[in-house]
């Protein structure tokens, strides 16, 4: 059940910025700045602390390149933390995942730990607060302790055991710790102030009673520490000196101040005893606790409960399900660690929450791939199209760039043969007013290999285009004279003989709507707004040079978009190609 003792223990390195870190001043940094500047610490400490219910999605990745960034900038340290004090819901399967992810977005971590590997020094914190009077056991239902909570307007009532002795409170506690007692039948509750604004501060739970098996302490604890109690300590221990977090916690920030005054860690070597048992020596400190803005987007739904119930309900094919807002799926998908980063900093860092538009996820994922991945030629619906005047044995070998704007990435060589797969879009019979490509009677230009004429077309017995019959200038090839002949459209190609036959899907928005969290309408939900068409599969066929592609490569399909060979399904003899994004927002001119 327990990992190995070795993770837990700190390593000296730094945490590490990626390479391509811009110098950034939000908030949160000049306050880091501030603070280091007056001396307050000798080294920036921050952590990441998912709970290890779910997969990480989108907005984790804000969190991750936040903690982890400050961290490097400042020549300081991030730890990643599983917050896993709520084990009823927490497995290792999302333990490992999140690691996995944290590694792909570029950061590691100074050392990995579990709120679990703390327990023993919540547990003397907590008879520390009772000794000093500063926690009692409360034998009130939970029902019980809603009644005598109050309202926003009103103030609560004091529990009738809040007056309880420190012997009897620390006998109390001991017996909730052996086990005596059932599940929700005392909690201990901090004393603090049953009148105060903050209900936060109204005497909150720092234990409950909870006979469940922990991912990681096994049936060691049938008590388990309460959310604020655990993470402020967590923060303490560790030496954190600014815990960020997102803006749901301000209202906490008190209750996460209270904890860390009372029990004072920093000054108190005694209670972090039971951690040096286990190697861990970090120097305890007073943490601040700052607060930005989640990152949300239109068109996606960002919370790990309803992403788990599209799972467990099949609407999609798991957390990596390409069409996933997790950093599994996504990753699938095809976007890049550095396309995130590169979201994340155009967002910034504020404290105002809002709905942004997914173009500017997509628009850095185009940005990236634009910059960065090589081209390749693909065709993801064919019509075939024979050159009349080549023989059937022509083969040749063309030179292409492998990137328009970066001759570093060197050419390839794309055969060409006397029969090619086109888009069937691209050829039209009758064409529309202003049509550009290729039509009976019309010259187009082959990306990178001449203009052909097409001369008549054959027709399958429903009367559908089967073939367009083409026949080649001469004069028109690469390095000719005629090669620079105007004419008015370029399609692409690959030749029929040479081209792998591959799987290509073709993914969109899972959602139809901006908000499918807040649409106004009847009893509907999210769920109700699946978009039907976000996931098409398609046969088509790609050039050789794109069938080799080992899996997460990214290419631009000439003129179709950007695509990833998969992860998992993708083989060079079988190739499986997802589409990441199109080459421009095709949502935006349909609004
Ligand atoms: P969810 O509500 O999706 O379940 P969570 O807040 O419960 O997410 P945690 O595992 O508790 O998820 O989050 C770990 C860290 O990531 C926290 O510090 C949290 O503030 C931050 N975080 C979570 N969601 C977002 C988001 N959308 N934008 C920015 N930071 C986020
Ligand atoms: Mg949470």
């Amino acid at each position: 059940m327990s990992h190995p003792a070795e993770s837990l223990a700190s390593t000296d390195s730094q945490t590490v910025a990626p390479a391509d870190t811009p110098v950034r001043n939000d908030f949160i940094r000049q306050i880091v700045r501030e603070d280091l500047a007056a001396g307050k610490h000798a080294a920036v400490r921050t952590r990441f602390p998912p709970e290890p219910n779910g997969y990480l999605h989108i907005g984790h990745a804000k969190a991750i390149c936040l903690d982890f960034g400050v961290a490097a900038e400042f020549g300081g340290w991030c730890n990643l933390r599983l917050d896993d004090t709520n084990p009823a819901k927490e497995d290792p399967e999302y333990v490992r995942a999140i690691q996995d992810d944290v590694h792909w977005l570029g950061f590691d971590w100074h050392a990995l730990r579990h709120a679990s590997d703390y327990f023993e020094v919540f547990h003397l914190a907590a008879e520390q607060l009772i000794r000093q009077g500063d926690a009692f056991v409360c034998d009130l239902t939970a029902e019980q302790v809603r009644e005598y909570r109050g309202t926003l307007t009103e103030p609560g009532r004091n529990s009738p055991w809040r007056d309880r002795g420190v012997e009897e409170n620390l006998d109390l506690f001991r017996r909730m710790r052996a086990g005596e007692f059932a599940d929700g039948a005392r909690t201990l509750r901090a004393k603090i102030d049953m009148a105060s604004g903050n209900i936060n501060l109204r005497d909150p739970a720092l234990y409950r009673i909870k006979h469940v098996e922990h991912q990681n302490t096994g049936d060691a604890w049938p008590i388990y520490p309460m959310y604020d109690f655990a993470h402020s300590l967590s923060d303490a221990v560790e030496g954190i000196t600014h815990s960020l977090c997102t803006l749901e916690f301000e209202d906490h920030r008190p209750l996460y101040d209270w904890c860390v005054d009372k029990v004072d860690l920093a000054h108190r070597p005694e209670l972090l005893a039971p951690l040096r048992a286990k190697g861990i020596t970090d120097p305890a400190a007073k943490p601040r606790q700052i607060e930005f803005s989640r990152l949300n987007f239109n068109f996606l739904v960002m919370s790990k409960r309803k992403l788990m119930a599209l799972v467990q309900e099949g609407l999609v094919d798991g957390w990596d399900d390409p069409r996933m807002p997790t950093l599994q799926g996504i990753r699938r998908r095809g976007y890049t660690p550095s396309a995130l980063r590169l979201m994340v900093d155009r967002v910034g860092i504020s404290k105002q929450n809002s709905l942004l538009d997914i173009s500017i996820l997509e628009g850095a994922l185009r940005d990236d791939l634009d910059a960065h991945a090589p081209r390749r030629m693909a065709v993801i619906d064919p019509l075939k199209l024979t050159i009349t005047n080549l023989p059937d044995a022509h083969e040749e070998q063309l030179a292409f760039a492998n990137h328009p704007k970066d001759e570093a990435a060197g050419t390839r060589e794309v055969a060409f043969s006397n029969t090619l797969w086109i888009e069937r879009e691209d050829f039209e019979e009758v064409p529309p007013k202003g049509f550009k490509r290729l039509t009976v009677g019309g010259d187009v230009r082959l990306r990178g290999a001449g203009i052909v004429r097409c001369d008549e077309v054959v027709k399958d017995a429903d009367g559908r285009v089967a073939e367009v019959r083409c026949t080649l200038d001469p004069e028109s090839r690469p390095g000719m004279e005629g090669a620079n002949r105007k004419v008015k459209g370029t399609i692409h190609w690959v030749s029929a003989r040479h081209a792998v036959p591959a799987e290509i899907r073709l993914y969109d928005r899972l959602f139809t709507v901006a908000d499918p969290d807040n649409e106004e309408s009847s009893g509907k939900t999210y769920k109700d707004y699946l978009n039907s068409e976000s996931r098409r599969v398609v046969r088509g066929y790609v050039e050789a040079a794109a069938a080799q592609a080992a899996p997460e490569q990214s290419f631009q399909f000439e003129r179709l978009g950007y695509f990833v060979a998969d992860r998992y399904d993708h083989r060079p003899d079988a190739p499986v190609f997802n589409r990441s994004v199109s080459l421009r927002d095709t949502w935006a001119q349909k609004a």
